[in-house]
């Protein structure tokens, strides 16, 4: 099967392995005859593909006992109104502080603010200039040693992986020796997840959408520390209150059983391709390969920092603006697609998730360089 390569931010690329085998048990699930689809979630095949799933999870990032694995629907948009409902009033009032260094971050802390105090941490809405360099809002991040954490704050949300603006986070700063040891480190994963490994002993909770490098849409992961489960507030739904969920095993409702099925499939053929070691050392050889070449290339040009240049998402524009539509259509014949950049920064994103291959990002690359030497 000649696939194109596909580069879009979410929902994108599957492996096609994992696509092939949903095909293949489509209408006789192991001899079951009948459809994941169509199978109660009370049943014990469905059960099966729920605690493999989570166990695969685990294996996938080494899960501490003491953290619970949610399944969730709704999003990381959901969560960003169901994590104050659920944390922000642990210990008081509702309180919590935000890192804004992007879209996704912004949008989080925009909707916490409806559910309490949320204070800006750090942000970087304004241009910096950083070692002689200036960048403009949103093309760099305050290192961790520049937040300001409130100490009583019920949580500090950051996102590890700005899709849109194409920054993210090398490391996940260790609260305690930022002088807060008591505030929970909650994280938006939701383009880096099983990319690289989480040190869970920094962490509260850590949440993703399972639709970029996890497997299909309507499927939220959740992790999360369980001394944290307990403290919604009256008005969290239910079904939202992720200590319900928890005692539940996900399953307080319908789950969405499908989606959980393919993102188990991905957990599988994660963990055959050598797991997240293997996909950490991929998406730093894919992002680099295009890094260098931007950067040594006369027409393209990635405005980030580059020590918080995101290895997943690889915004990037043609120093001439009026080559960009015809860039777009071109790589869309060569059989490389999605490549159009959000609408709020413009220009190019290749998003290099985990179902994209070296080869994908080679693809690219020659494709750009054959641009480059026609147009140049
Ligand atoms: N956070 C980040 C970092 C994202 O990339 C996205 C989606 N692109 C979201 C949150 C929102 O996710 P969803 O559409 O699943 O609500």
């Amino acid at each position: 099967m000649n696939r194109p390569y596909n580069f879009s931010a979410g929902p994108s690329a599957l492996p096609l392995a994992v696509l092939q085998q949903a095909a293949a048990e489509m209408a006789d699930w192991h001899g079951a005859g009948l459809s994941v689809m169509e199978m109660s979630h009370r049943s014990k095949a469905f059960g099966r593909i729920r605690d493999e799933a989570e166990a695969d999870l685990r294996t996938l990032l080494a899960v501490p006992d003491d953290f619970a694995v949610l399944f969730m629907q709704g999003g990381a948009s959901a969560q960003n109104a169901l994590i104050p409902m659920n944390l922000a009033q642990r210990h008081g009032p509702a309180m919590a502080d935000y890192v804004v260094a992007g879209h996704w971050s912004r949008k989080s802390w925009n909707e916490a603010r409806r559910y309490g105090d949320m204070a800006l941490a750090a942000t970087a809405e304004a241009a910096a200039q950083i070692d002689g360099q200036a960048y403009e809002a949103w093309c760099w991040m305050p290192g961790p040693e520049q937040w300001r954490i409130r100490a009583d704050a019920a949580y500090l949300h950051v996102c590890a992986n700005e899709t849109i603006g194409g920054v993210e986070l090398p490391d996940l700063p260790d609260l305690a020796q930022l002088g807060c040891p008591d505030v929970p480190l909650v994280v938006d994963m939701s383009s880096n997840i099983l990319t690289r490994a989480i040190d869970f002993s920094r962490l509260g909770m850590v949440y993703a959408g399972a639709q970029k490098n996890a497997g299909s849409a309507g499927v939220t992961l959740v992790i999360i520390r369980r001394d944290l489960l307990g403290h919604a507030t009256g008005c969290c739904p239910s079904v939202f209150d992720f200590a319900q969920v928890a005692a539940a095993d996900s399953m307080f409702n319908t789950p969405p059983t499908y989606g959980i099925y393919i993102t188990g499939l991905v957990f599988k053929w994660l963990l055959e391709q050598g797991g997240v070691p293997a996909m950490d050392a991929a998406s730093s050889a894919k992002s680099q390969l295009l890094y260098s070449y931007i950067d040594q290339s006369a027409l393209y040009v990635n405005p980030i920092h580059p020590p918080v240049r995101s290895r997943m998402n690889i915004p990037f524009r043609l120093r001439d603006t009026a080559l960009e539509a015809l860039f777009l259509a071109e790589s869309e014949a060569a059989g490389l697609l999605a490549l159009k950049g959000h609408k709020s920064v413009g220009g190019m994103r290749a998003s290099l998730y985990n179902a994209t291959p070296l080869a994908g990002a080679q693809a690219l690359v020659a494709f750009m360089r054959d641009f480059e030497a026609r147009h140049g």
